[in-house]
């Protein structure tokens, strides 16, 4: 039994990167040092799942890689309305498929994109101040979390980054739960530490920073701790908002920060990054100049939030090429189109795709970079073990090496 230490974790955008792994003879991974259930989940898929397990398939049958390849190369040839998504890759899948999606002309978006537009589209529309997590851990006294509770898709969120003693910070670090409750998990985490439940939401607690006279009110109570704090961090998760226009409620904790910088410091945090979508949002922004949901049909970028959303656009499209390398379930497309999957032995989908092609997890079978949730850090995981997996980046490449130069659609 051999153990790695200090392993990157690449499934959330906390960017874990203190977990100790022991790895079976026969190649099985086990998470030992944390109880996070998603890495326990996500490294755990390692145990029986191998390239001769679950070898490439074409039409549901067995076939050789080079089979499988230039299957989904006929299907991308001759596609009209081509969507290169899911994007869960490592930062060299990304580019990979990006390059393919330029030579194809098709639609770019990341199968997590829903709550990064929730968002993006704030940030688009008014601009706002955020921070890091570095920032969050060694300077924030006053921890303001609105909404659902993080832990739910961060589950180390407390543990990593809130229960370190603040080391510019010579103040006890406050938490607030600002209209949603914290898990039992967090509350046994936070035990004997200054934690508060406010009801109410981001735009109440805007209105009281303005209004000294309500003091006597718990929103004003909470109002007055966040007018004394020296560096407050607004934390939320938009993935647990419900609701066709959460944006709009992650608008509010915007302005709340807004409101806050009036009386104090204060930034906001937004928690997302799951499968490296924040990394697949850097990579489409450096490669085209614009964000994820972008088509790249006319040649040259365009960007369109609503229209190049992968599910709306995967109404239309009539090949899907569908990345999942970190073995996210594969969810179902409309009937009709040609799907083409790339994904680890034992990702769940929804029905069989006319082509499958397995390959390698980042941070597993390969060394790979990954962005966090804050985009300013790209993480480098190691490779664990060896499946015999080839790389998303090494398969997109092959499948574009094979496409015919008149393919390309611009
Ligand atoms: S919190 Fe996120 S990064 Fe940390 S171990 Fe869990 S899944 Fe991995």
């Amino acid at each position: 039994m051999a153990t790695h230490r200090d392993v990157v974790c690449p499934f959330c955008g906390l960017g874990c990167d203190d977990l100790a792994i022991d790895e079976a003879p026969g190649g099985g991974l086990t998470v030992t040092s944390t109880d996070c259930p998603i890495a326990r989940d996500a490294f755990g898929r390692t145990v029986s799942s191998s390239m001769a397990a679950e070898p490439p398939r074409v039409a549901g049958v067995a076939a050789t890689p080079e089979e499988a390849v230039r299957a989904a190369v006929r299907a991308l040839a001759d596609s009209r309305a081509p969507l290169v998504a899911g994007l869960a890759a490592d930062v060299n899948g990304i580019r990979a498929a990006l390059a393919l999606a330029e030579r194809l002309g098709a639609v770019v978006d990341h199968v997590h994109s829903e709550g990064l537009y929730r968002n993006l589209s704030v940030m688009q529309r008014t601009g706002w101040i955020t921070t890091t997590l570095a920032e969050l851990r060694n300077r924030c006294d006053l921890l303001v979390v609105v909404g659902p509770d993080p832990a739910a898709f961060h589950p180390r969120l407390y543990e990593r980054w809130v229960l370190p003693a603040p080391a510019f910070q010579p103040a006890v670090r406050e938490v607030v739960f600002l209209g949603g409750e914290p898990m039992a998990e967090t509350r046994t985490l936070l035990a004997g530490w200054p934690v508060t439940v406010v009801p109410g939401d981001a735009a109440s607690l805007a209105s009281a920073l303005e209004d000294p006279a309500g003091a006597e009110s718990e929103m004003g109570a909470l109002a007055e701790r966040v007018r004394g704090a020296r560096y407050a961090v607004v934390a939320w998760a938009a993935a647990g908002f419900t609701g066709s226009h959460a944006d709009l409620a992650v608008e509010r904790i915007v302005h709340l920060v807004t409101a806050v910088n009036r009386h104090t410091r204060c930034a906001g945090l937004p928690l997302t990054g799951h499968d490296n979508l924040v990394g697949a949002n850097q990579v489409c922004t450096w490669q085209f100049g614009v964000p994820l949901r972008v088509s790249l049909a006319g040649g040259e970028p365009l960007h369109d939030p609503h229209r190049f959303a992968w599910a709306r656009f995967a109404e239309t499209a009539d090949v899907i090429l569908w990345v999942s390398a970190f073995g996210t379930a594969v969810p179902a497309f409309p009937p009709g189109c040609g799907v083409i999957v790339l994904a680890p032995p034992g990702t769940a989908v929804a029905a069989e795709p006319a082509v499958w092609l397995p390959v390698g997890t980042p941070g597993i079978d390969h060394a790979a970079h990954i962005f966090r949730t804050d985009t300013v850090v790209a993480l480098r995981a190691g490779r664990l073990i060896d499946r015999g997996l080839p790389t998303a980046a090494s398969v997109l490449r092959s499948i574009a090496a094979a496409l015919q130069p008149e393919t390309a659609a611009c």
